[in-house]
C-alpha cells in the first residue's frame, strides 16, 4: 500500500514566510493526484516536502501508513521527476538509467531486467546505447522517467515534468504518462501550473492558492461544482465569465437583462434576494441567438461585440454587456463583427453564484 497522508503540514521559510498553511490531504494508494495553481502557490515546495528534499515545519507525514517526517529521501520509497530532467551526458541511456540502481549496490543482472523492462514500458529501447545530446526533447524526457521507474517505488513525484517540452510533445507526452501510469499500478503526484495537464491526468486535483487548498476534487466535479470563485475562475478555458448582478424576484439582473437560475440554485439564491452577486457563466454556455429567434429578457443577455477571435472550429466573442465584458465561445465561425449588437442565450442549467464578500459558491 502506498497511500500518503498529509496532516496539518505547515510550511515555513524563516520566522515571517508561511508558504504551505494546515494542508490536509489523503492521497489513496494508486491515485493520480495533481497538484495545481498560480505560481508561488506552494506546489513544489508540497511535493518537495513529500520527497523530503525540504522539511516540514509542522504537522505529519505519512507514506504507506509510516510516519516519514524523518526519515531521509533515499528510504521513502519514492522517486521523483523534475522539469529539468538533467541528464548525465557522458553516459548512454542504459547507463543513465543503470545509475542511481548502481549506487545503490543492486546487482548487476537485477539491474539489467529493470532497464530493460522500463525501456521497454517507454517505448525507447532502440535508444539505450544513445548519448542524450542524440535525442530529442522527448526522448529525454522519457529517460528521465525510465530512471525513476527502474527504481520500482510506490510513489512517483512530478514537478512540471513536461514544461520544457513543446505544445505538441507536451500532449503526446501527456497521454504516455496517463497510460504509464495504468501499467505501474502506482501512486502519482504531479505538479503543473497547466489546468489542462490536471484536467486531463488527474483522478483528483488539489487546486492551491497562497499556499492553501481551494477544493480537492475530481476534474469533472471542479468543473461542475466549483466551491469558490478562485476555483471556478482557474478551471476552464477561456475561464470563466463573472458578471455582478442584483438579485430581484428571484432572477439575476445584468443591466436591463436578467437570467433565471434553475434547480439547487434557484432555492439558495432566496436569501440574496435584493442583494448583489457574481454571476458566474462559462463561455461555452453563452451560445449566440438572431435578433428574431427570443425575445429579450428570456435568459438572453444583449451586448455588443469588442473582439473576434476566429479559430477555426471555434470562435470566442469578446462582448460588453452593460458596462461588463464576458467571452463567449462558440462552435465554428461566428458571422459577427466588432461593433455588432448580439444577443447571447444563456444556458440556465449551468449557472454559478458566488457571494461577494466571501467569494464562496452559492449553491
Ligand atoms: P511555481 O509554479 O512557480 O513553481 P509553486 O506553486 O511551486 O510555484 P513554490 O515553489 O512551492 O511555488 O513556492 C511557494 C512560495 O514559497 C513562493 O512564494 C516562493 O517564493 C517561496 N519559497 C520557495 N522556496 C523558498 C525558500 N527556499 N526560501 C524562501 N521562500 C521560498
Amino acid at each position: 500500500m502506498a497511500e500518503v497522508i498529509l496532516e496539518n503540514i505547515n510550511k515555513h521559510y524563516g520566522t515571517k514566510f508561511h508558504a504551505v498553511k494546515d494542508f490536509n490531504l489523503h492521497i489513496a494508494d494508486r491515485e493520480f493526484m495533481v497538484f495545481v495553481g498560480p505560481s508561488g502557490c506552494g506546489k513544489s515546495t508540497t511535493l518537495r516536502m513529500i520527497a523530503g528534499l525540504e522539511d516540514i515545519t509542522t504537522g505529519v507525514l505519512k507514506i504507506g501508513n509510516r510516519v516519514v517526517n524523518d526519515v531521509p529521501p533515499k528510504d521513502r520509497d519514492i522517486a521523483m521527476v523534475f522539469q529539468n530532467y538533467a541528464l548525465y551526458p557522458h553516459m548512454n541511456v542504459y547507463e543513465n538509467m543503470a545509475f542511481g540502481l548502481k549506487l545503490r549496490k543492486t546487482p548487476k543482472d537485477e539491474i539489467d531486467r529493470r532497464v530493460r523492462d522500463a525501456a521497454k514500458i517507454l517505448q525507447i529501447e532502440h535508444l539505450l546505447g544513445r548519448k542524450p545530446k542524440e535525442l530529442s526533447g522527448g526522448q529525454r524526457q522519457r529517460v528521465a522517467m525510465g530512471r525513476a521507474i527502474v527504481r520500482e517505488p510506490s510513489v512517483f513525484l512530478m514537478d512540471e515534468p513536461l514544461s520544457n517540452l513543446d505544445a505538441k510533445l507536451r500532449v503526446e507526452m501527456r497521454s504516455q504518462i496517463s497510460q504509464l501510469h495504468r501499467r505501474l499500478g502506482a501512486t502519482i503526484i504531479y505538479v503543473t501550473h497547466d489546468q489542462v495537464e490536471a484536467m486531463t491526468l488527474g483522478n483528483r486535483i488539489v487546486v492551491m492558492r497562497d499556499g492553501v487548498i481551494m477544493q480537492v476534487d475530481t476534474p469533472m466535479n471542479l468543473y461542475d461544482f466549483p466551491q469558490n470563485k478562485f476555483v471556478a475562475g482557474f478551471i476552464g478555458s477561456p475561464s470563466m465569465n463573472f458578471l455582478t448582478a442584483q438579485v430581484r424576484n428571484g432572477q439575476f439582473y445584468v443591466g436591463d437583462s436578467h437570467v433565471a437560475p434553475m434547480g439547487r440554485l434557484a432555492q439558495s439564491l432566496k436569501a440574496y434576494e435584493g442583494r448583489e452577486v457574481f454571476l458566474g457563466i462559462r463561455p461555452e454556455h453563452m451560445g449566440m441567438v438572431g435578433l428574431s429567434d427570443i425575445p429579450q429578457g428570456n435568459n438572453v443577455v444583449r451586448g455588443q461585440v469588442v473582439v473576434v477571435e476566429s479559430l477555426g472550429a471555434q470562435t470566442d466573442l469578446i462582448v460588453d454587456i452593460a458596462g461588463q465584458t464576458v467571452t463567449a465561445k462558440l462552435e465554428g465561425m461566428a458571422p459577427v463583427e466588432p461593433g455588432d449588437t448580439i444577443d447571447l442565450l444563456i444556458d440556465q442549467t449551468r449557472l454559478h453564484a458566488f457571494d461577494t464578500s466571501t467569494e464562496l459558491a452559492i449553491d
